[in-house]
């Protein structure tokens, strides 16, 4: 898993928030079954006696007489539990209500096993990643499922090409290429009118490539050129991590939207060097924008347009736009 750091300090924030919460309703419970049942107050010292004496004759080495003791331990808290469990069920409570309740018992909510990461943090590190994404875009609701071809038109346009098989060519590339993903992968230039889809296929990449555990970063092109120039004129830590070191190492980097953004001089060198850098590094970028090449090139300039053309996969979105559409 190569999630950026904030992914795994948030996502360890909230295993520590799941076993505060676990001990906090432990004591509740406790406390409401104390006052029912006084005599619990005193099993529970028994329990916790036999176990302080275990350390202790640990502590004395492993001899026969030693091990005898520790039966012997083991065996009068294991009563005094038995005890607490009839107690409970005949006061009516759970006979579990007395433990703590983890929402994953394979880890007890610490997110480690023996083998290394538990499923549930690394369950807890995907959702982390998608709810980072989901705050600038609908990553749940775009998936290649919920893709659909019914509003592209069969009918071939002017330059003899039916959209919805060009679509439906473009969807099944994306979904494979999702599912092959790695950090290796091919980059992608998606090209084509506004609401012909290249949002919702770059997300339901996003969605793959994080479910396998890779670190994406998305954003539309104003907003990524907006957070760089705010870290360019004002950044304090120089040791901290960067907005822009995470857009030249992430596993994958979605740019959505290039060419809407106010071009400046500042902007031109940051898509430079992002797309150059990654291209040297064999990092995999996806580009979506509205403008044709031709377009593309009068904004940036012909170095960064041919560096895009030549080694990016282009795909050309055709057909009519799905918003407009889907409104009627
Ligand atoms: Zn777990």
């Amino acid at each position: 898993m190569s999630f950026s750091k904030n992914i795994y300090i948030t996502a360890q924030a909230k295993l520590e928030k799941r076993q505060k919460q676990a001990k906090e309703d432990l004591d509740i419970r406790r406390e409401k079954a104390y006052l029912a049942i006084p005599q619990l107050a005193q099993i529970q010292n028994r329990i916790a006696a036999c176990g302080a004496q275990v350390i202790g004759a640990f502590a004395k080495g492993s001899g026969a007489e030693g091990k005898a003791y520790v039966e012997k331990l083991a065996k009068e808290s294991l009563d005094a539990q038995k005890e607490r469990k009839e107690l409970l069920t005949s006061a009516g409570f759970p006979e579990d209500y007395l433990e703590p309740h983890y929402i994953c018992s394979i880890c007890q909510d610490t997110g480690i096993t023996e083998e290394g990461i538990c499923t549930c943090q690394r369950e807890l590190l995907v959702q982390t990643a998608k709810d980072e994404i989901e705050k600038y875009a609908p990553l749940g609701k775009s998936t290649f499922d919920s893709f659909s071809l019914d509003f592209y038109p069969e009918a071939v346009d002017a330059n003899g090409i039916s959209p919805k098989k060009r679509m439906g060519e473009i969807a099944e590339f994306c979904k494979a290429y999702a599912a092959d993903f790695s950090a290796k992968s091919p980059s992608l230039f998606m090209h084509g009118a506004t609401g012909l889809g290249k949002t919702h296929l770059s997300l339901a990449i996003a969605n793959k490539a994080i479910e396998k555990g890779y670190g994406v970063v998305y954003g539309s092109a104003p907003n990524i050129f907006s957070q760089l120039e705010k870290e360019h004129f004002s950044r304090q830590n120089p040791f901290e991590r960067t907005y822009e070191q995470e857009l030249l190492e992430s596993d994958l980097v979605i740019i959505d939207d290039l060419g809407v953004e106010f071009s400046t001089q500042f902007t031109v060198s940051c898509i430079y060097n992002i797309i150059n850098s990654r291209i040297l590094s064999g990092k995999p970028t996806i580009i979506s924008t509205n403008l044709t090449p031709a377009e593309l090139e009068d904004k940036y300039t012909q170095r960064i347009t041919s560096r895009i053309i030549g080694s990016y996969i282009s795909l050309k979105f055709t057909g009519r736009d799905i918003r407009q559409l889907k409104r009627y």
